[in-house]
């Protein structure tokens, strides 16, 4: 699944007047790659992967996720595309401390009122390394533990997209190159698309093509070779 901006802006109403956190960005992600977008604190980075994932709607161009215009969708079709085809991990997790791995995992599916299926969800976790932590609540895992929690969470419904934001800001470097493989592996193996925003250069080298942003736009684009050195 291929996400595609065109001319995408973004501007926020700040105290102190309009803020331009996206400034005519164009740029497409193909099918089975993995990009990861660095840049300068406040470049615009969260709100690339925000506007890209849906999360936001962005102030001018148009996003376009497997053909579909998201502008164009009602409230109710962004809210089903956003479950099941994109997929979101945070810096900090997101988990819910009172729940288990498991309940973690399935707990989108619950809120959008379906069932989630045990062997499914042992399964997903089995699929991070995780088949021995199922009942465990997120005070009893590790960092890169939780992490691998919040993105078998993301993968949950499969979606062909996975947008990760600082997914290993908070982790050390033995759990981090753990979340990256596991990233890598989603592209290698599965033909999904990775965007992954990261400040870390050892991070961004897993990715097939870098995207350097400055002031809310891409400034630059480096690939293969390349994009190892950052
Ligand atoms: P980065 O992820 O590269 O640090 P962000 O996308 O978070 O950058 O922010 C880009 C710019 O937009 C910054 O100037 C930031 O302060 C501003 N910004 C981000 N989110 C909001 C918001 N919800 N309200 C107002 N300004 C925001
Ligand atoms: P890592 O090897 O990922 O850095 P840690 O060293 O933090 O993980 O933890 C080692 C093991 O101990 C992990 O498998 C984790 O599940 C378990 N563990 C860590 N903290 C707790 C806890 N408070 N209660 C139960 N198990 C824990």
């Amino acid at each position: 699944m291929t996400v595609r901006l065109d001319d995408v802006g973004k501007t926020y109403d700040g105290g102190a007047g309009p803020v331009t956190a996206l400034d005519g960005v164009t740029a497409t992600f193909d099918e089975g790659t993995f990009t990861a977008v660095m840049g300068p604190s406040g470049s615009g980075k969260s709100t690339l992967l925000h506007c890209a994932a849906g999360l936001e709607p962005p102030t001018s161009g148009a996003v376009t996720i497997a053909g579909t215009r998201l502008g164009e969708l009602d409230e109710t079709a962004l809210t089903r595309l956003r479950r099941d085809r994109v997929g979101f991990v945070f810096q900090d997790f997101n988990l819910v401390s009172s729940l288990t791995a498991a309940q973690n995992v399935a707990l989108p599916l619950r809120l959008a009122g379906r069932r989630a299926d045990s062997e499914r969800v042992r399964a997903a976790l089995a699929e991070v390394g995780l088949a021995d932590r199922i009942g465990h609540r997120p005070r009893e895992l590790s960092g890169g533990q939780q992490q691998r929690v919040a993105i078998a969470r993301a993968l949950f419904t499969r979606p062909a997209v996975l947008f990760a934001d600082e997914p290993t800001g908070a982790l050390d470097n033995r759990t981090s190159h753990q979340v990256l493989t596991l990233l890598r592996e989603l592209v290698d193996r599965h033909g999904r698309t990775v965007v992954m925003v990261t400040h870390d250069p050892v991070s961004a080298a897993v990715a097939d093509r870098v995207v350097l942003m400055v002031d809310g736009r891409i400034t630059d684009e480096l690939t293969g070779v390349d994009a190892a050195g950052v």
